[in-house]
């Protein structure tokens, strides 16, 4: 059995998204009241385009075009303030990703945190986060960071093996890599976030601990681990014709290994890919899948039964006409593409976004939304209770640890008919198939 069939990030894919007709924005917008929601800003710079990336990502713009972008976003960011104005929508938390952010000058970041900061209603202890990477870490950024607030600063090392950072086709080296670690830790933010890969062709269970022997020197809050995925339009899937990097044994016996180590440490293992330790790490959503606004161009919004975002593009071209429409765009309000759900892709995408990570899915909080059971509408949980993947514990459905290391293979099996044919039609139009 292949263990790693598709990471469940979101719920549905993006490729199941359409066109929306019809659809008015001001319709949702009573779903942003209150302070249960995120805003989050899309920034889709890079220097050079990782192996493995099929982000929404371009790479060699000018300074020009991030001005631009920066200029569009606050246009779009007055739009929405004042659609939101009736509602009194506060936000608590408040995610930058990309994209590399930090590619941005100190000049444009500063912009930036000034766009996010007029206008928007925040709560007192709301959480800023922001990613990175070790290429565009410097000293005099980090400071504007910590001048803002940031609480969360999260960066892709990936791994400290120069040969698997080659294999990957990453920027930076692991000189560079450990330097950048350091001087964020040296800031002292609330939370520091080390994303790792495992699964590279060429590396071991021991070339990863020693990669996260490094990492834990430093003493980071949290550290993901992710099974490298080479998905459609990243380049090394061209290279590796079949597209079939990862060895799943190697790739399950490294997980576990590694998994041992982190909490041989004193990491707590929340999700397959989430290992944090120490009381200030916030409860942090994995997959974004909550209430919560997107600006700029590629980020999601999900707003009740309404997600929408620009149509779902891996390749330079794509994103690149895409980035210039979003900067031409003058009226930001009108919704075009997108995806309305059902109430029971609403039951799924709850059991998804709750199952995977730890402490699971709250029954009585299941039942109140739907006024039914979790088990009853999707059956699959009884038996995956029965093969002890998941476990009944004080009123949650939780992950077993041989759940959690089969989080890959359990969430995709969660997907509707409906929603597959949707993906599958995607691949098809899209030339993937
Ligand atoms: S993985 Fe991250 S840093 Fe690398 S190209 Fe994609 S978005 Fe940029």
């Amino acid at each position: 059995m292949n263990p790693y069939i598709q990471y469940m990030y979101s719920y549905p894919h993006k490729t199941a998204y359409g066109p929306l007709e019809g659809i008015s924005l001001h319709d949702f917008l009573p779903c942003l009241q209150g302070s249960q929601n995120g805003l989050y800003l899309h920034l889709p710079f890079c220097r050079t385009k990782c192996g493995y990336c099929n982000l929404f990502s371009v790479t060699g713009q000018k300074e020009e075009q991030v001005d631009r972008y920066l200029e569009a976003v606050g246009r779009q960011s007055r739009q929405y303030q004042e659609l939101l104005a009736p509602y009194g929508t506060v936000f608590q938390e408040l995610v930058i990703g990309g994209g590399t952010p930090l590619l941005l000058t100190e000049g444009q970041l500063e912009r930036m945190f000034r766009i996010l900061e007029d206008g928007f209603v925040y709560t007192k202890d709301r959480g800023m986060v922001i990613e990175t990477s070790p290429g565009e870490t410097s000293r005099e950024k980090l400071k504007i960071l910590k001048q803002a607030g940031v609480t969360r600063v999260s960066m892709g090392i990936q791994s400290f093996s120069e040969e698997e950072l080659g294999t990957l086709r990453r920027q930076h080296g692991a000189v560079r890599a450990e330097e950048a670690l350091a001087l964020i830790k040296s800031f002292d933010f609330p939370c520091v976030n080390v994303d790792f890969i495992y699964g590279i062709p060429g590396q071991t269970a021991d070339s990863l601990l020693e990669t996260l022997k490094k990492a834990v020197s430093h003493e980071p809050e949290e550290i993901f681990l992710y099974p490298l995925y080479v998905k459609h339009g990243a380049s090394l899937q061209r290279e590796w014709k079949d597209g079939q990097v990862l060895h799943p044994e190697e790739a399950l016996i490294q997980y576990r290994e590694a998994g041992a180590y982190l909490r041989s440490e004193g990491y707590r293992q929340d999700s397959m890919r989430r290992f944090v330790r120490g009381k200030e790490a916030r409860a942090y959503s994995e997959c974004s899948m909550g209430t919560s606004l997107a600006l700029g161009c590629g980020g999601r919004s999900y707003v009740g039964a309404l997600h929408f975002c620009s149509p779902y593009t891996v390749t330079r071209q794509g994103c690149l006409e895409q980035l210039e429409r979003f900067i031409r765009t003058e009226d930001y309000t009108g919704i075009t593409h997108g995806i309305l759900l059902t109430e029971e892709e609403q039951k799924r995408r709850y059991v998804i976004r709750h199952l995977l990570i730890r402490p699971g899915l709250w029954l009585s909080g299941y039942e109140k939304q739907f006024k039914s059971s979790p088990a009853d509408d999707s059956p699959i949980l009884n038996v995956w209770m029965e093969q002890g993947y998941v476990s009944r514990e004080s009123g949650y459905l939780t992950l077993t640890e041989a759940g959690l290391s089969l989080s890959d293979w359990l969430g995709p099996q969660l997907i509707s008919e409906e929603v597959r044919r949707k993906m599958k039609e995607w691949e098809r139009t899209h030339g993937w198939t």
